[in-house]
């Protein structure tokens, strides 16, 4: 018999296949760096001004590059996620996930 691999079930697969490999528990949208000094995040502060990552709104930036997740090569909204390691024991911070992502982490 013939499976047809829907779109969305080989993106969910391609999801859950890159939580696995990175070992994650979540992931969710945040800034990466701070958008006045342009640093990156030291435990969600800014090394720099010391502002916290959640005094600034997470805001999609539009891209090329695939998606750091499920390697989509459409052109579309990225956004700068982060996500606990269980594994690593660590939060792990990712530049440029696509919106299919961050909706599938949501879920
Ligand atoms: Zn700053
Ligand atoms: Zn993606």
């Amino acid at each position: 018999m013939l499976t047809v691999t829907k779109p969305n079930e080989d993106h969910e697969r391609r999801f859950r296949e890159f939580m696995e490999r990175e070992g994650l528990s979540n992931l969710s949208a945040s800034r990466y760096k701070c958008p006045d000094c342009a640093e990156p995040f030291v435990c969600s502060a800014c090394p720099r001004c010391g502002k916290d990552s959640g005094e600034f709104p997470v805001e999609p930036y539009f891209s090329w590059s695939p998606c750091v997740v499920c390697g989509c090569l459409e052109g579309g909204d990225r956004y700068d996620g982060n996500g606990w390691s269980e594994r690593d024991q660590c939060i792990k911070e990712y530049e440029g996930v696509c919106q299919d992502c961050i909706e599938a982490a949501q879920c």
